[in-house]
């Protein structure tokens, strides 16, 4: 079956009707897909045998990102997230890079590094030559730890030793985790060889836990934007693509801007990584420690003018997230989700991720360089406001465009809004007053 994420006029449809055309078109079941989303994807008694002391579940607004085209192929991104407007942005701008042939991405394989901490190590250097020497016995007794991992064609695969001075001295012990995020697998192998590092070593032991910074398990995305497809309102696609890489420029020099640049990229990111059921805790330590690999921290994403004339684009950072495993298992949102986004692998999975980030980050980043980010944001925003004073059905709308028009995007403009459009008598005092007290 060719997948297809353009659904023009998606926006406007009913719920049902945005459901059914697309378990329609990704393969799923209508009923099945309704069933998993209107209750939060969680009971409350699987959420209570979860974590701990759980008094109920807590649901957030579950989304389709569209026009998402990676390596030619066409995937709905699974976006769980509060924030307005992050949805709609992120899919404007995955279809404008669609106009340049979509994003071309590539994975490192999925391997994590499982850390072994050894304190009081006299000897740094012979210790590490142990270690070489050992490799083959090592990787054999990490592997009889995580045998179904092994199975799969994952496990251990290279051993790494860095003495940290002062005696500390640490192992790193590389681990193939295949479709598993692999934080358990990891910690189970550390665990399992720390005793016999230690002996080897002539340590004693420390941690033995994995590393959240999984610079092996890295994504890099490039995207070549043709000049016309960014033209806005009545600026040139010259003027846009010119004011996104100097927003670029701005973030590579700036670390103030730099985390606002990469907080973008994380609204796109997060979004889809939460809806996947993955630990989005993980994602973001291993995504800002890497940020900040230099020494001083950087734009994940960066822009520059292709010889062309064209933008190009290009992300990296790392993403260890698994499509077994974790909570995947028991949230009927986080099945959903992966079922409908189509991914095959943690490998495919982290391209779309990285995608869904590099296109939240351009749309940002297009806004900014023309009229700000407040115009878009604001209507989408006036609805959630609609919404917290009680407008239900048609009156979300009608009370967010008239809060928006009358530039009024405030609790007290939407009540106001809501008891015009519902004929409440009391609206010209209420208005009267506003003006006096506003005076
Ligand atoms: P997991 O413990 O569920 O292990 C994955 C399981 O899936 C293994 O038993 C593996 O054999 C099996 N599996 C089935 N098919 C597989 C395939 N194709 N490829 C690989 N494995 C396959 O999960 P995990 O991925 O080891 O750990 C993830 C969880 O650990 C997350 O919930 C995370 O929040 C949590 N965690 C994170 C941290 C951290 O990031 N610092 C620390 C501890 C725990």
């Amino acid at each position: 079956m060719t997948r297809n994420s353009r659904f023009p006029g998606f926006y406007r449809l009913s719920l049902e009707e945005r459901r059914r055309l697309t378990a329609e078109a990704l393969g799923l079941d209508v009923r099945e897909m309704t069933r998993a989303l209107s209750g939060g994807g969680i009971d409350c008694a699987t959420a209570d045998k979860t974590i701990e002391n759980v008094v109920g579940t807590y649901a957030l607004p579950f989304a389709f990102g569209l026009n998402i085209k990676v390596n030619g192929v066409d995937y709905v991104a699974p976006m769980v997230i509060e924030e307005p407007s992050v949805v709609a942005a992120a899919s404007n701008a995955a279809r404008i890079v669609r106009d340049g042939g979509g994003f071309h991405a590539e994975a490192d394989l999925p391997i994590m590094i499982s850390q072994v901490q050894l304190d009081d190590v006299a000897d740094p250097a012979s210790a590490a030559r142990a270690i070489v020497e050992h490799k083959a016995e090592l990787i054999a007794l990490a592997n009889r730890a995580v045998p179904s991992l092994v199975a799969r064609g994952g496990g251990a695969v290279d051993l790494e030793t860095r003495d940290l001075g002062d005696g500390i001295f640490v192992v790193h012990i590389l681990v193939d985790c295949r479709d598993a995020m692999g934080a358990n697998l990891v910690n189970t192998v550390a665990e399992e060889v720390a005793p016999r590092i230690a002996s080897l070593t002539r340590g004693r032991m420390g941690l033995r836990i994995l590393s959240n910074l999984s610079d092996q398990r890295c994504v890099r995305v490039r995207a070549s934007i043709p000049v016309n497809a960014l033209s806005l309102d009545a600026h040139s696609g010259e003027e846009v693509r010119d004011g996104i890489v100097r927003a670029s420029r701005f973030a590579e020099r700036d670390v103030y801007r730099a985390t606002t640049h990469n907080k973008g990229v994380m609204n796109g990111v997060d979004a889809v990584v939460v809806a996947t059921g993955n630990d989005w805790r993980a994602v973001e330590a291993g995504a800002h420690a890497y940020a900040a690999r230099s020494g001083r921290y950087s734009p994940l994403c960066t822009w520059r003018v292709g010889d062309d004339g064209s933008l190009l684009g290009y992300l990296e950072m790392p993403l260890a997230l698994g499509i077994v495993g974790g909570p995947s298992r028991v949230h009927q949102g986080a099945r959903v989700a992966l079922q409908a986004c189509g991914v095959k692998s943690a490998q495919e999975l982290a391209m779309v991720v990285a995608c869904v980030g590099m296109a939240s980050n351009l749309a940002a980043l297009r806004a900014l360089a023309t009229d700000g980010i407040q115009r878009g944001h604001m209507l989408l925003h006036a609805r959630t406001v609609a919404i917290a004073v009680g407008a239900v059905g048609d009156l979300v709308e009608r009370v967010a465009e008239e809060i928006h028009l009358r530039g009024n995007v405030t609790m007290d403009g939407a009540r106001l809004a809501l008891a015009r459009l519902t004929g409440n008598p009391a609206v010209d005092e209420l208005d009267s007053a506003r003006v006096v007290v506003t005076q």
